[in-house]
């Protein structure tokens, strides 16, 4: 894994980590369409502003953890490195169970500086959860939903 493409937001002592409106927005209407079934994206940008996303394909998703090396994937932080942005985290849905790491989402996930994104359907309301790795556990952290910039 190319070092600078790997990005470290929660590194920044004074800045939360940020999601921006417009891509919240999109991963929610997507994860919805792709309803019942689960929907995942790699999500990139700079710093701890979270200000893109690519949505990665449904057989992906099926697995119920990424394919680190499967092509789509691949593709997907070869096209976030030629854009000079960095990866800041995946996020995926929970179509029918609330927004907590299930044990195949433990074993699947080895980024503890990337932010961990679950998106839980099953409520009313959405209900957006973001989780980092550390001390051999996911732990809740707080973000931000603004217009950062
Ligand atoms: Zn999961």
């Amino acid at each position: 894994m190319n070092p600078s493409l790997l990005g470290n937001p929660f590194a920044f002592k004074d800045t939360r980590l940020c999601l921006t409106k417009k891509v919240a927005k999109r991963l929610l209407a997507e994860a919805q369409e792709a309803f019942p079934d689960e929907y995942s994206a790699l999500l990139y940008g700079k710093g701890a502003t979270i200000s893109g996303h690519i949505p990665m394909p449904a057989h992906t998703a099926d697995a119920h953890s990424f394919r680190w090396d499967g092509p789509s994937f691949l593709a997907g932080l070869r096209h976030i490195h030629e854009a000079g942005q960095e990866w800041l985290g995946v996020l995926h849905s929970h179509p029918s169970t609330p927004p907590l790491p299930s044990a195949k989402d433990e074993q699947g996930w080895h980024y503890p500086t990337l932010s961990y994104w679950i998106l839980g359907l099953s409520t009313r309301d959405p209900e957006w959860k973001v989780y980092r790795w550390e001390n051999e556990g996911f732990s809740e952290c707080a973000y931000l939903l603004a217009d950062c910039t």
